[in-house]
């Protein structure tokens, strides 16, 4: 690339160092002479590293929701493969990540804003060279009559004896903490119940317990749904509660962070999502043992945030 104050020809690396004959930053080389602006607003773009600042359209994930839902299809199009393409090299990922992980990455639209602005968030995904896990087309449908009661089983080590109307049978599950017994419905699918504070050791200090858990999973044929009682946008803000803050210094960045990087490390082997508001743990438990379509291409929390779950 060519210095901007100079025009001599620089090796990549060696900008921060030629600048010094300039006397000058590369934060301040950046703001003066890049000088980049948000797409949607016009505001500078906020530096944190030289990577970063050439890499941001927008200011805020807000500004690149609304400029999205304003323009026109083609260049929605780009802008979306753009940022999937510059997560992909950036972040190293093969999978095209789902509604949890875009929600808490900045500037990843969401497949649930891609549906909201007639975008295939797949065929994205695919252009990008990412691989796709989830089909969005799907409608939910529930098994509403069952030839028998609904039993469910629930592991030994649960601790918590919460309240689900079904038949509860206590045995020994080797991953998760729930299951469908029932053989109509028993698709080797388990959940895993997470408190908050629980969720957040699993995800940080607990981290190798959870991996050899996915381990296991993945070595049966099983696949792993983390259910945390909470709704996701309250745990993405971890660090504005008042309550957290006494029991944890972890941020939301970092909590989903390694909730991210679980979701690329076992792609095909668990997913993450947040009870929504409102809804109690066993009945939305139930809920989800009771849907026909494979869970395994069923976006979760796509679908909660569709308000169709
Ligand atoms: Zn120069």
């Amino acid at each position: 690339m060519n210095c901007l104050i100079c025009r001599e020809n620089i090796e990549d690396g060696l900008l921060t160092k030629h600048l010094r004959s300039h006397k000058t930053t590369i934060k301040d080389y950046c703001l003066k002479y890049i000088n980049r602006k948000c797409l949607y607003s016009g505001q500078p773009i906020e530096f944190i590293n030289y990577k970063q600042y050439n890499n941001d359209i927008f200011a805020n994930r807000n500004n690149m929701v609304l400029y999205l839902k304003k323009a026109e299809r083609g260049e929605a199009e780009g802008i979306i493969k753009n940022l999937l393409g510059i997560r992909k090299i950036d972040k190293a990922i093969l999978y095209l990540p789902g509604q949890t992980e875009t929600r808490a990455s900045e500037f990843i639209p969401s497949p649930l804003l891609c549906d909201q602005i007639n975008i295939n968030y797949n065929q994205m995904g695919q252009q990008s060279g990412l691989k796709t896990r989830y089909n969005y087309f799907q409608k939910l449908s529930c098994h509403s009559v069952l030839k028998e009661e609904l039993k469910i089983a629930v592991d030994n080590r649960e601790q918590k004896d919460i309240t689900i109307s079904a038949k509860k049978i206590h045995m020994t599950l080797n991953v998760g903490d729930y299951t469908v017994l029932n053989q109509e419905l028993f698709n080797n699918i388990y959940i895993d119940r997470k408190e908050p504070l629980d969720f957040i050791a699993s995800m940080t200090s607990q981290i190798d317990r959870i991996k050899k858990e996915l381990i296991r999973a993945r070595e049966i044929g099983a696949y792993l749904i983390f259910l945390c009682e909470k709704p996701l946008t309250h745990m993405l803000n971890l660090e504005n509660s008042d309550y957290y803050k006494r029991y944890t210094k972890v941020t939301g960045k970092y909590l989903f962070n390694n909730v991210k990087e679980l979701s690329q490390e076992f792609p095909e082997t668990c997913q993450f999502a947040f009870v929504p508001e409102g809804k109690k743990i066993g009945e939305f438990i139930k809920t989800l043992f009771l849907i026909k379509n494979d869970l395994r291409m069923v976006d979760l929390q796509f679908f909660i945030d569709k308000r169709e779950l």
